[in-house]
C-alpha cells in the first residue's frame, strides 16, 4: 500500500515558502530511485514553488543511530541534533559541526553539508544505496556537493573518541553573523576565491527587498522571509543578483538553494 504524507511547505520548510501536497513515504524494504519523484529531506534547504514536481520523502524507519564494528551507523533520515545527542553521550568526535545545521543526515550528505573545512564527508566511510554499499572513495565530492544519482539510506562514518564541547562553543559562535528570520542557508555557493556575501553586497543588493523577501542586511547571502514572502519574490532577487554580479564582476552566482518548480528551466539557471 502506497503511504502519503500531507505537508504544507509554508510551515514545512526552513524558509516558509511553498504549497501543501502530498509526499510519498518510502518505507524500508521499497526501493525507489530519482526518477519516482524529487527527494527531500528536511527542506532546509529548499525552495518550492506553488507548482512543485512530485516529491518524497524516507519515512521515521530511517531515523536510527547505533554503533556497529567499531562505526557509527546512521539511517539518512536522522537529524543532525540527534547525531549531536548521540556523540555526547558515546564521546565520539568529530560531529559537533551539527549541532547548528539544520537538516537530516541524507539531505547532508547530498549537499556535503558543513561549516569551514568541517563537513560531512571528512569522517564518511559508505553509503547505503539502493544499489548495495557504495564507499566514499567512489563518490565524487566536493565544497558543497556530491555526485550522488540515488537515495541514501544509510550512512556510516569511521568513529573516534572525544566528544569536544568547545566546538560546540566555536560552531555556536561562527552563527553569530546570521539572521534569525526564516531562510534556506547560504542563497548561493561561494565562487572560488570570494564570498557570494560580498559580491551581493558589492552590487547594492544587501537588505534589499521585494514583498516580504530580502537580502539579509546582516548576512547579504541570506536570502530571508519576513512572513508571507513568495516564491516569486525570492526567484526575482535571485535573478537579479545573479545578473548583477555577473554584469559587474563577470561571475557567475551559482545557487545553492535547490529550486524545485516543475518549470524551473524555463524561467532559472
Ligand atoms: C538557517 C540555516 C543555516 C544553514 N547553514 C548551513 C551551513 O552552515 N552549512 C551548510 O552546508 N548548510 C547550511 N544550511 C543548509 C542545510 O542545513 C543543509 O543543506 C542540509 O544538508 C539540508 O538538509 P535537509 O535534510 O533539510 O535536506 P533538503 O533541504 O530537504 O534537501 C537538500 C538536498 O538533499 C537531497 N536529499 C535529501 N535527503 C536525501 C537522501 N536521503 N538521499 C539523497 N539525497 C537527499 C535533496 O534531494 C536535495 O537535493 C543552512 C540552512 C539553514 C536554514
Amino acid at each position: 500500500m502506497s503511504v502519503y504524507k500531507t505537508i504544507d511547505f509554508s510551515r514545512y520548510s526552513s524558509i516558509k515558502i511553498g504549497p501543501t501536497v502530498d509526499v510519498f513515504v518510502i518505507e524500508q524494504g521499497h526501493k525507489h530511485d530519482l526518477h519516482d519523484a524529487y527527494l527531500i529531506g528536511g527542506a532546509n534547504n529548499l525552495l518550492l514553488s506553488p507548482t512543485p514536481p512530485p516529491l518524497m520523502m524516507l519515512s521515521k524507519q530511517y531515523d536510527y543511530i547505533y554503533i556497529q564494528n567499531g562505526r557509527l551507523v546512521i539511517g539518512a533520515a536522522t537529524p543532525g541534533g540527534k547525531v549531536v545527542s548521540f556523540c555526547k553521550r558515546h564521546n565520539i568526535a568529530n560531529f559537533e559541526f551539527m549541532a547548528h545545521l539544520p537538516g537530516t543526515v541524507g539531505g547532508m550528505i547530498k549537499m556535503n553539508a558543513g561549516l569551514k573545512e568541517w563537513e560531512i564527508f571528512k569522517h564518511l566511510y559508505a553509503l547505503k544505496l539502493a544499489s548495495g554499499y557504495c564507499l566514499k572513495e567512489d563518490i565524487v565530492h566536493g565544497y558543497r556537493y556530491c555526485c550522488l544519482d540515488s537515495v541514501v539510506y544509510e550512512a556510516q562514518f569511521h568513529m573516534e573518541t572525544g566528544f569536544n564541547a568547545k566546538h560546540l562553543e566555536l560552531f555556536r559562535s561562527m552563527r553569530s553573523n546570521q539572521p534569525k528570520e526564516s531562510s534556506a542557508g547560504s542563497c548561493f555557493k561561494n565562487p572560488k576565491g570570494d564570498y557570494a556575501g560580498r559580491l551581493i553586497e558589492a552590487v547594492g543588493l544587501k537588505g534589499v527587498r521585494r514583498g516580504a523577501m530580502a537580502f539579509s542586511e546582516l548576512h547579504a547571502n541570506f536570502l530571508v522571509n519576513f512572513g508571507g514572502g513568495t516564491f516569486e519574490d525570492a526567484t526575482s532577487l535571485i535573478v537579479l543578483a545573479q545578473e548583477r554580479v555577473q554584469e559587474k564582476f563577470g561571475i557567475c552566482l551559482e545557487r545553492e538553494i535547490v529550486v524545485l518548480d516543475r518549470n524551473e528551466h524555463a524561467k532559472m539557471t
